[in-house]
């Protein structure tokens, strides 16, 4: 049988992978915002950086755009995505008397409440994170310009001139490398000793976690499968743990028909995880299109369990009224 010339293969599952809280949160208030208000539903930016995640939304009745001007005068909801916004967006929601539903994920919204207490007491704000990402344009965007200054790298760290006189802090993206955010601090706080920081840093436990899983299961794997979009800045520090922890060949798929089965001829171990906004189902596919091409063992590893779960918008928790 075909079977028969199929060369064994263990998978290494990493646990915890995929959605996190927050992803989960933001998806089910846009479900949920359909049910309740009926389509369209507006969503500005994808809600999640996940293109399957997007397709089956839109496919349910959302419509996405990148700015609320795009938003034809309309009593449905617009909602927004789980990266935060800056302060203009709902600003000029309201001024427009649009209805909003905030997805963005609590944990953001938690480190826009830190940068607001150190501008407050009159502390300039360094903020660790990656230029042009929707969640450091929402950070930032929480104060007046020039209140906040973006390091990225540990190069960026050793030049910033904050201005002279005043207090400093530093507060971080949610979703870096655990292990180049510890650099970047260690620069700052060396230049700057007194600067103010948060309890360990605003990395989140689900990228904490899942970088965790990866550089425990990496060593141990010939190729390394991260599941997720590349505009998904957890996803693809996950395949920068991986290579960084030893794996020879870690790549970032989004479906299952990226991958170059070329490149894994021969193997006999390959780890598989998947980025905090890419859905369980896509890891099915992938495993799915493994299984046609050998003979699979799957074994899950687990490094932490999550139990963290998020409420929804009041909005959304009260009951329709009939
Ligand atoms: Fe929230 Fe972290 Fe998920 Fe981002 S990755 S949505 S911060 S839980």
């Amino acid at each position: 049988t075909l079977s028969a010339t199929k060369s064994p293969l263990t998978i290494k599952l990493c646990a915890p992978r995929g959605f996190c809280a927050g992803v989960d949160r933001a998806i089910q208030i846009v479900e949920l915002a359909i049910e309740r208000f009926g389509p369209p539903v507006y969503v500005r930016h994808e809600i999640v950086h996940n293109k399957y995640v997007v397709e089956e939304l839109r496919r349910k009745g959302a419509v996405f755009v990148e700015e609320l001007d795009e938003i034809p005068v309309t009593e449905k909801p617009v909602v927004f995505s789980a990266h935060g916004v800056p302060k203009s967006v709902p600003a000029a929601a309201s001024a427009r008397d649009m209805f909003f539903l905030d997805a963005t994920c609590p944990l953001v919204s938690k480190v826009h409440r830190e940068a607001e207490i150190h501008f407050r007491r009159n502390r300039h704000i360094i903020l660790i994170g990656h230029a042009g990402h929707p969640e450091v344009i929402g950070t930032m965007g929480q104060l007046p310009v020039g209140a906040v200054t973006l390091v990225e790298t540990e190069a960026d760290a050793e030049t910033v001139t904050p201005p002279e006189g005043k207090e400093l802090a530093w507060i971080t993206q949610t979703t870096l490398s655990v292990e180049d955010t510890r650099a970047v601090v260690a620069v700052l706080t060396r230049r700057f000793p007194g600067i103010h920081a948060p309890h360990k840093d605003d990395i989140c436990y689900a990228t904490t976690n899942r970088q965790e899983a990866v550089s425990q299961i990496a060593p141990d794997v010939e190729a390394m499968i991260v599941v997720g979009a590349p505009n998904s800045s957890n996803s693809q520090r996950l395949r920068e743990v991986a290579e960084r922890a030893g794996c020879a060949h870690a790549v970032l798929i989004q479906r299952a028909d990226e991958i170059n089965w070329e490149r894994l001829a021969g193997i006999r171990t390959v780890g598989i995880t998947a980025g905090a906004s890419a859905p369980e189902v896509l890891v099915e596919e992938v495993i799915d299109a493994f299984a046609e091409r050998f003979d699979i063992t799957v074994e899950t590893v687990r490094t932490a369990d999550e139990t963290i779960a998020f409420n929804l918008p009041r909005e959304l928790r009260q009951p329709a009224a009939e």
